[in-house]
């Protein structure tokens, strides 16, 4: 095992848009492999056609493209184990469902949709309402271990519709290591004859993934911990099949859960308490349904990535704050938690905060542009960059620069008069009258030069600067809040503060 190239993969089935629990399976097979100098494969799982959704499988593509975790091989990058759409690979499958047929451990099965809801109806109990195809029904149903040899050939040289099925032994003991979980036991009496090959040729993922780890040559398998009741059946088939040397190893990585820690976090959960549970925006093409993501919420896909390797995993320390070279050299799939990790909006929104402040100003206005271009505002970079340089310390994410510096792109268009009137009078009338006309003749209009001025000025008229300060701030941006006041004006420039005086001076009146 350990002189094989590393080579990992994550298999999505294009159903729609990727839950963050997703892409922090992709970040931990990628960092696996990176840290391995090894293959990260991205393989499209679209057999079960009835759950393809169109613009899935672009969304996932951009999704990693967005977060910097580029596959080595994938579908549209190609790679030397091609076609890495399971649906363009069909043809390969039957094969090797057939060889489990020969060997005795599968069968076919020619039950009609109508015998098998027959089946269900009839043995249903409250304790068992829906009852399975397994090793003790499979002995009254339509199949090649129940029907004579020459009718099974008869039905099959007819073309008669049928399904090809796992032959689960009875009551043994399987056992796996998981490198998360240790040692995990099943007993195949838990789990039904699964199918194998679908009555329109195509493989189900059961048997696709076991066919196309072993001839992708994948070494290690990260994926969620829904899918450990399937480990039994991918076991057996790696056994029946005569691979079972060059298996995988296997992780289950522990769910998210909900924030209150009762259950897997969900989209619903997400509406429910407003934050985004998608990487990214996603409209579902056939209700039309949209779910928000952490992208367009205004995330930054390295604090994205950090908050995510977080959920489950740490290095042991305290530290918090990894950039993805530390997390390729420091990430241990062993120092992955059993249990599942609470998902915290707050934190998530911290980790953003800490990158948010570190990043370049022209990066922030850059990434700031689109919300911008949205409310239709067209401002020159370098101005965008110097109202997200002034603000940032207060945002969380990229579209709160908005919300901390809309005046900045917008002239007031009323006051937060409550705060300026009652104390308001001539004298302060007259400084602003008086310091708009001096402007001009600042030797450079920066934020000193122009709180020396504001000073100099309020002191020959004496009024105290905290009386003036309050109504220019409300001046420049309709209320109390935002950077230093001098900071805005000069941002502002001299044309637009003068005339937000003017506006201010009529307002206030
Ligand atoms: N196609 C499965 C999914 O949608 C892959 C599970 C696995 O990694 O084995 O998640």
């Amino acid at each position: 095992m350990d002189h094989k190239k590393v080579r990992v993969r994550f298999a999505p089935s294009p159903t729609g848009g990727l839950h963050l629990g997703g892409v922090r399976t992709v970040l931990f097979n990628y960092l696996f492999a990176k840290q391995h100098k090894g293959d990260f494969v991205l393989r499209i799982e679209d057999t079960d056609q009835t759950r393809y959704v169109p613009g899935a499988e672009e969304y996932i593509n951009e999704c990693l493209r967005w977060c910097g975790l580029t596959p080595d091989e994938s579908p549209a990058a190609g790679g030397p184990y091609v076609p890495y759409r399971q649906s363009e690979r069909k043809a390969l499958y039957r094969q090797y469902a057939e060889q489990l047929v020969q060997s005795g451990h599968a069968y076919y099965a020619f039950d009609t949709p109508e015998e098998l809801e027959g089946m269900r109806e009839r043995l249903k109990t409250p304790e068992n309402p829906s009852p399975q195809y397994n090793h003790v029904v499979r002995q009254k149903m339509r199949n090649s271990l129940t029907l004579p040899d020459a009718e099974v050939q008869e039905l099959l040289a007819k073309n008669t519709p049928h399904v090809i099925r796992i032959n689960m032994p009875a009551n043994e003991e399987l056992i796996f290591t998981d490198m998360v979980r240790g040692e995990v036991t099943f007993n195949t009496n838990q789990v039904d004859d699964k199918v194998l090959l679908k009555a329109d040729g195509m493989p189900t993922y059961h048997l696709a993934v076991v066919v196309d780890d072993y001839l992708m040559k994948i070494t290690h398998a990260f994926r969620g911990e829904e899918w450990l009741p399937s480990a039994p059946v991918h076991l057996l088939l790696w056994k029946y099949l005569g691979w079972e040397a060059d298996m995988p190893q296997w992780a289950h990585l522990p769910l998210i859960l909900k924030p209150d820690g009762n259950g897997k976090l969900s989209k619903r959960d997400g509406d429910r308490l407003g934050f985004p549970v998608y990487a990214m925006n996603w409209t579902d093409p056939r209700s039309n349904e949209f779910t928000k993501g952490f992208r367009e919420l205004g995330f930054l896909p390295e604090a994205f990535i950090n908050m995510l390797v977080m959920l489950g995993w740490n290095d042991g320390t305290e530290q918090e704050i990894f950039s993805l070279e530390e997390l390729i050299r420091k990430f241990s799939i062993e120092r992955v938690h059993k249990a599942g990790a609470k998902f915290d909006f707050e934190k998530a929104k911290w980790f953003n905060h800490q990158y948010l402040v570190r990043k370049d100003n022209e990066s922030l206005a850059a990434l700031f542009q689109p919300v911008l271009a949205e409310k239709g505002i067209t401002a020159d970079p370098a101005y965008v960059a110097t109202v997200a340089g002034l603000v940032k310390e207060r945002c969380h994410v990229i579209n709160e620069i908005w919300d901390h510096g809309f005046f900045f792109f917008q002239t007031p268009l009323s006051y937060d008069e409550a705060s300026v009137k009652p104390k308001w009078n001539a004298d302060k009338e007259a400084f602003f009258t008086a310091w708009s006309e001096q402007l001009a003749s600042l030797s450079s209009f920066t934020a000193p030069e122009l709180e020396a001025s504001f000073k100099a000025l309020a002191a020959e008229k004496n009024i105290k600067m905290g009386e003036l300060q309050l109504p220019f701030r409300i001046m420049l941006t309709s209320g109390k809040f935002g950077p230093p006041v001098f900071d805005i004006a000069a941002t502002l420039g001299i044309e637009e503060t003068k005339a937000r005086i003017a506006k201010g001076l009529e307002a206030f009146k």
